[in-house]
């Protein structure tokens, strides 16, 4: 019999029931969860079987530079998509939020070992500098031609623990226009990575393209008048305080910085997956920014002005595409990025980092005041009902004797849905 992996998507499916790994009818349910044409998601993925579908949502009230777009995310967490609205709509009675873009280039990492003469292998790469343009180029002809191609070469000396010269490395960085270039890169660095060696007299450890993007960054900042903090319970004015106070916390606590930017990766994430961009790389771009001083901090920043505004300000790590890798494959990828109303990596970039300040607002808002369980309750109690079975009709039944009796766990949702149906 053919390895899994040679197996077609039947005969995969033939096997998981032959050795009662699922049932028909879960077969069924695994078909029936799947929009991607089975061929695509066949060369997307290794070993594919089915489809894992997620549920999306839509955030309002993000006005970022003076235009409103409503904004599409992706995640299975509740109150994530509640929490950026309500935000958004706080910075949005402000002004809205303001961003700015240095620079949207990508790093690639030529690696080598073996070098003898650092300040000499930097005088080579200076010489060879117009030579490397060139390989680079020739090797992305079609990115060239749309404006990009290689901007320029940075070398590194890596030290090991004992401050001694351990590795040469090369930076090219690259203008990979709309894409997020991971490819692109990698092709380029080949081209260049061979005759690089021969000039550098050396070996090479390998070529790669470096998620730390710190030429991708993206800021964005909103100015936030206390009183429109003012909720029915707290002041705004001692909101804005404790939410600076809280920042500054997050800058000081590894611990705390760690959950300071899960939050902000709630939104982050959310959007980056609707918008079939490639969450793994965002996320290692993100913490390694937040540690880029040596140690780990929270990435965005809360002040009290002069004035007693509250002023945000984040910054990541961006470098997203509007078209390439699963972006031109994934169907929802292509609907998502019609709601948003934007076709440009830059605008998404944008988008992306107003959401996250958006989250961390919102999340800092609340754990300052009321706690955060209060917020996520309700969906949280509505996530255990329907995954212990309750029906659209038995829904507020169940939520509501949860609710009551407080024990919120799997078990005590089974035993309300089957005291329900008896009666
Ligand atoms: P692709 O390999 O799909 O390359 C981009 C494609 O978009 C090219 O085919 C290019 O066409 C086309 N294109 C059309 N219009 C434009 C335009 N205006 N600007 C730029 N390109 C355009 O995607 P990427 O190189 O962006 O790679 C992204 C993928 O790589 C992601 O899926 C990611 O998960 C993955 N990846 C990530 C790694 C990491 O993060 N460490 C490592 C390796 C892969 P043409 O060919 O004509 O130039």
């Amino acid at each position: 019999m053919a390895k899994f992996y040679q197996q077609s998507l039947a005969e995969r499916h033939a096997t998981l029931i032959a050795e009662q790994r699922l049932t028909a009818a879960q077969i069924e349910q695994l078909k029936a969860a799947a929009i991607i044409a089975p061929e695509v998601a066949d060369s997307m993925i290794e070993n594919q079987i089915g489809q894992f579908p997620l549920p999306l949502g839509l955030a309002f009230n993000f006005l970022i530079d003076e235009t409103s777009y409503v904004v599409p995310m992706v995640t299975e967490e509740p109150s994530v998509i509640a929490a950026s609205s309500n935000a958004a709509k706080i910075v949005q009675a402000n002004g809205g939020f303001t961003t700015t873009i240095q620079e949207r280039a990508m790093i690639g990492q030529l690696i080598f070992t073996d070098v003898s003469d650092y300040e000499a292998a930097i005088l080579v790469v200076q010489e060879k500098e117009a030579a490397l343009i060139e390989i680079a180029n020739a090797a992305q002809p079609s990115l060239v031609k749309r404006g990009g191609g290689l901007r320029r070469i940075e070398t590194r000396i890596i030290t090991d623990d004992d401050h001694q010269p351990a590795y040469f490395t090369v930076h090219l960085v690259v203008d990979v226009q709309e894409a997020m270039g991971a490819n692109m890169m990698n092709t380029i660095l080949e081209a260049t990575a061979t005759p690089l060696k021969e000039w550098l007299d050396s070996a090479v450890l390998m070529q790669i393209l470096s998620n730390f993007a710190d030429t991708s960054l993206v800021t964005a900042t909103c100015r936030i008048e206390p009183h429109t903090l003012t909720t029915t319970r707290f002041e705004g004015e001692w909101l804005a305080k404790r939410i600076a106070e809280a920042t500054r916390y997050a800058h000081l606590d590894p611990y705390r910085a760690a959950t300071h930017n899960k939050g902000i990766m709630n939104g982050v994430d959310a959007v980056v997956l609707a918008s079939g961009n490639d969450t793994r790389a965002i996320e290692a771009g993100a913490h390694a920014f937040a540690v880029r001083d040596g140690r780990y901090r929270g990435l965005s920043d809360w002040k009290v002005a002069e004035n007693g505004d509250l002023v945000g300000q984040l910054t990541l790590p961006l470098p997203v595409g509007s078209v390439g890798g699963a972006i031109s494959v994934l169907p929802l990828a292509q609907l998502t990025q019609q709601i948003l109303g934007i076709s440009t990596a830059n605008k998404l970039a944008r988008v992306i980092v107003s959401v996250g300040l958006a989250q961390n607002l919102a999340a800092l808002k609340a754990l300052v005041s009321e706690g955060i369980q209060k917020g996520h309750m309700s969906l949280q109690v509505k996530s255990l009902a329907l995954s212990a079975g309750a029906t659209e009709s038995e829904l507020p039944l169940v939520v509501a004797a949860l609710l009551e009796n407080k024990q919120l766990n799997l078990e005590n949702a089974h035993t309300i849905i089957a005291q329900l149906r008896q009666k």
